[in-house]
C-alpha cells in the first residue's frame, strides 16, 4: 500500500523502486569523433542501486518466485553468481526479508566477495579449475546447498524471468531514450539475459535494429571451447537457456587485452569507470560504429562499474604480471626474443599425457621442467594446471616404476610462479632465487618458460669482452 504521506513528494518508497531507468550517455572521447561515423552512446547500468544491470533480473526472478510460491516469507535464496546478480538479489532480499547464500569461483575479484557480505549475504567460494560435474564445482555446491536449506534457486542461467526483465525494462527504455532511432545494440553475453531480452523488444519495434554480441575470445558464443579468459561475467563454456542466436546479427570476439585496455581508456577519457566486460562491449561497439554511417546510432550496454576490479584491471602490478602491459624496454620478453629459436615456443605436457611422455619431452629438448597445460583450441596451450620437474619425477619413479605410465596430472606439482612478458628482468632474477623456472605470461596466457640459464646466456651474449 502506498503511504499517502509520500504523495506529491519525490521520495521513492523503497530502493527497489529505483531499479532501472538508467541514463544513456554519448561517448565522444574514447575515440576521435571523426574516426566514428556513427553516434556511440552508452547505457549506464552503473546507476542502478546495486551498481549493475543485474538488479533488473534479480527483482523479476524474486517477484515471480513469490507469485509461484517457490519463495515463502522468510525463505532462503541460493545462487551461483559472479557477484552482480548477488548484489541485486541481496538488495531485494533485504527489502523483502529473505536470507541469501551466494556461491562463486575463485576467479572472481575479492572486492566482489566483500561487497556481497556487506549486504548481509553468506558467500561460498569454489575452485574454478574443476569440471562443472565435479562435487567441488560452483554449480554442484549450489545444488547441494539448495537441497540442504530447501532454498529457492533463481538459476539465472535458465530462468525466463532474467531475459524477461530486460524485455520489460531495458528494451523500452533504450527505445524511448533514442526516440526509436537506435540502429545497433551491442552487449556482452553471460547468461544472455540482457542481450536477448533487450533484442526481443527492440526487434519487435524495428526488425532492422542490429544486435551484436560481444564475447571474450575462447568463449563458446564466438566458437571457442569455453576457456580460458580472464574478463569476468561474460562468455561461457555452455549455452544458457536465454542464448538465442537467431536474434543476434553478429558476434564479435574480443581479447582480454583489448577488453582491459579499453576499460582503462574509457575510464580515463570519458570519466566513466567501467569494468572488463564493459570494456569488451565498448571495444566491439567501436568496431561497429567505425564501419557505420552518420545515420547510425549505436548503443553499447555497460553492465557494471570498474570499482569491482580495482585490484585487477586497474592494478598496474596485476596487469603486468599477466603480461598485459610493459614496464620497461629490456624486460623478460627481450630474453625470450634473444633465446635460440628451438625454445621460442612453449614446451608443455598435457595433463592426460603419461609421465613417460613428459620425461621424453624434457630429454629431447634439454629442459628440466615443463608446465602442465591444457590444450584449448584455438590456443595451443592456454590453461595451466601445474608443472612437472625432472628431479621430483625421478624420486617418484624410484619408489614405483609403474608411475611411468600414469597421466601426468596424477603426479604433477603446483604451477610454476608466473611473470609477465613486460616485467623487469630484475624481478625475474629475484623470483629465480626460490624457483627453478618461471612461466612467462603474455596477454594472460602462457608464452614460455624462463630459467636461470636463459638469463645467463642473455647477459653473456650482451657482455662486452
Ligand atoms: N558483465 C558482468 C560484469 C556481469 O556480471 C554479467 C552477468 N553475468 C554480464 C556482463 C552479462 O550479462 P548477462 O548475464 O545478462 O548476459
Amino acid at each position: 500500500m502506498a503511504d499517502p504521506r509520500l504523495d506529491g513528494t519525490q521520495i521513492a518508497d523503497s530502493v527497489i523502486d529505483l531499479f532501472g531507468g538508467t541514463p544513456l550517455v554519448r561517448m565522444k572521447r574514447t575515440m576521435e569523433v571523426e574516426e566514428l561515423p556513427a553516434v556511440l552512446a552508452m547505457k549506464m547500468e552503473t546507476t542502478n542501486p546495486g551498481g549493475s544491470s543485474k538488479d533488473r533480473p534479480a527483482l523479476e526472478m524474486i517477484l515471480a518466485a513469490e507469485r509461484s510460491g517457490e519463495l515463502q516469507p522468510g525463505g532462503t535464496i541460493v545462487e551461483p553468481t559472479s557477484g552482480n546478480t548477488g548484489v541485486g538479489l541481496a538488495i531485494v532480499a533485504a527489502q523483502r526479508g529473505y536470507e541469501c547464500v551466494f556461491v562463486m569461483t575463485d576467479k572472481v575479484a575479492p572486492e566482489k566477495i566483500s561487497l556481497l557480505k556487506a549486504y548481509g549475504a553468506e558467500v561460498v567460494v569454489c575452485p574454478v579449475a574443476v569440471a562443472p560435474d565435479d562435487p567441488q564445482s560452483y554449480y554442484s555446491v549450489a545444488e547441494r546447498l539448495t537441497q540442504e536449506r530447501q532454498a529457492f534457486r533463481p538459476n539465472q542461467y535458465a530462468n525466463p524471468n532474467n531475459p524477461l526483465s530486460h524485455y520489460k525494462t531495458t528494451g523500452p527504455e533504450i527505445w524511448e531514450q533514442t526516440a526509436g532511432r537506435i540502429t545497433h545494440f551491442v552487449a556482452g553475453a553471460g547468461t544472455c539475459g540482457s542481450i536477448t531480452g533487450t533484442a526481443q523488444y527492440l526487434k519487435e519495434q524495428n526488425p532492422d535494429v542490429k544486435i551484436i554480441a560481444a564475447d571474450p575470445e575462447g568463449s563458446v558464443f564466438s566458437g571457442g571451447s569455453g576457456r580460458p579468459y580472464l574478463v569476468e561475467g561474460v562468455g561461457e563454456d555452455f549455452f544458457p537457456a536465454a542464448w538465442q542466436p537467431e536474434l543476434y546479427d553478429e558476434t564479435i570476439a574480443i581479447s582480454d587485452a583489448d577488453s582491459f585496455h579499453m576499460a582503462r581508456k574509457v575510464s580515463e577519457t570519458e570519466g566513466i569507470l567501467i569494468g572488463g566486460s564493459g570494456g569488451m562491449a565498448v571495444a566491439a561497439a567501436i568496431q561497429v560504429a567505425k564501419r557505420g554511417t552518420p545515420d547510425d546510432l549505436v548503443v553499447v550496454f555497460n553492465p557494471d562499474s570498474g570499482r569491482g576490479y580495482l585490484s585487477r584491471v586497474f592494478d598496474d602490478a596485476w596487469m603486468a604480471n599477466f603480461g598485459f602491459t610493459n614496464e620497461c624496454e629490456q624486460c623478460v620478453g627481450a630474453v625470450l626474443e634473444a633465446r635460440s629459436a628451438t625454445l621460442d615456443n612453449l614446451l608443455y605436457v598435457n595433463p592426460d599425457e603419461t609421465v613417460r611422455t613428459a620425461i621424453e619431452r624434457m630429454r629431447a629438448n634439454g629442459v628440466s621442467q615443463l608446465p602442465v597445460c591444457k590444450n584449448t583450441p584455438p590456443f595451443a596451450a592456454a590453461e595451466v594446471s601445474g608443472s612437472v620437474d625432472e628431479l621430483e619425477l625421478m624420486e617418484v619413479i624410484a619408489d614405483d616404476s609403474g608411475v611411468m605410465d600414469v597421466p601426468v596430472e596424477d603426479v604433477m606439482g603446483p604451477h610454476l610462479p608466473t611473470i609477465g612478458v613486460g616485467q623487469k628482468l630484475e624481478r625475474a632474477l629475484e623470483m629465480l632465487h626460490t624457483a627453478p623456472a618461471l612461466l612467462v605470461l603474455s596477454d594472460g596466457r602462457p608464452l614460455s618458460v624462463l630459467t636461470r640459464t636463459d638469463i645467463l646466456s642473455y647477459f653473456d651474449a650482451r657482455a662486452d669482452y
